[in-house]
């Protein structure tokens, strides 16, 4: 690790790609601590959508922004004082945080409360920005893809075993949606930083993935 680099491993990559429970499980390996951005926006659009807030109405947006309390503990996540860890994870939030995500001022918001956890100790961090936005200079940079359709079985077995009812096309519709939004928005999308290792984990167990994440960390360490 060089001087001007931060100790923090950033993992982007698109949706469905498994990178929280890689993230977590890197983190544990290697004793550091892991933010999950993704429920920082997914918690700002349950403040919105609660709010019954148009994201047009800009002074709302600002005072609802201005008195955003967010925490994460562990696995959960606290909006106000509250765990929203299940509510953000519903279909209707879900459906929502892709407009909240691509505001330039809930980005701004959001992306200065991540510099400030980061600043605080040893972090791997995933999300869309990581590398490119959030910390450039995150010592090791990981950019994780695989096929649309390999994130889509893994989804559709996902929800299978939860026991919904869904078509795996719609589950592959609804990824290829996602990767547009993220990767044509115009605010921070999704893309490989400098510097990045790309990862394609479509044919790689979950142990795998991460074994070649803390190796690619610890050869540069
Ligand atoms: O990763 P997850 O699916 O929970 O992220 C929720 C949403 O937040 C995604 O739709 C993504 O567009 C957005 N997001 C983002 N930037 C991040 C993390 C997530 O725009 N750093």
């Amino acid at each position: 690790m060089t001087v001007s680099e931060l100790p923090l491993i950033a993992i982007d990559g698109p949706s469905g790609v498994g990178k929280s429970t890689t993230a977590r499980r890197v983190a544990s390996r290697l004793g550091w601590q892991y933010l999950d951005t993704g429920a920082m926006y997914r918690a700002v659009a349950l403040a919105v959508h609660r709010a019954g807030l148009e994201l047009g109405d800009r002074p709302a947006l600002e005072r609802l922004l201005a008195g955003l309390a967010l925490a994460q503990e562990g696995t959960h996540i606290f909006l106000g004082g509250e765990d929203v860890s299940e509510a953000i994870r519903s279909l209707e939030v879900t459906r929502r945080v892709t407009p909240v995500s691509a505001d330039a001022r809930v980005r701004e918001v959001l992306v200065e409360q991540q510099r400030h956890v980061g600043a605080t100790g040893r972090w791997v961090v995933d999300g869309r920005d990581i590398g490119t936005v959030v910390f450039p200079g995150a010592c090791c940079k990981v950019f994780l893809t695989a096929s649309p359709e390999a994130r889509a079985r893994r989804r559709f077995l996902e929800l299978q075993a939860k026991g919904a009812v869904v078509a795996f096309e719609e589950v592959l519709e609804d990824l290829r949606r996602r990767d547009e939004a993220d990767t044509t928005r115009a605010v921070a999308p999704l893309r490989k930083a400098d510097g990045a290792v790309e990862l394609d984990s479509s044919d790689l167990t979950l142990d795998e993935v991460v074994d070649r994440i803390v190796g690619a960390h610890l050869a540069h360490a």
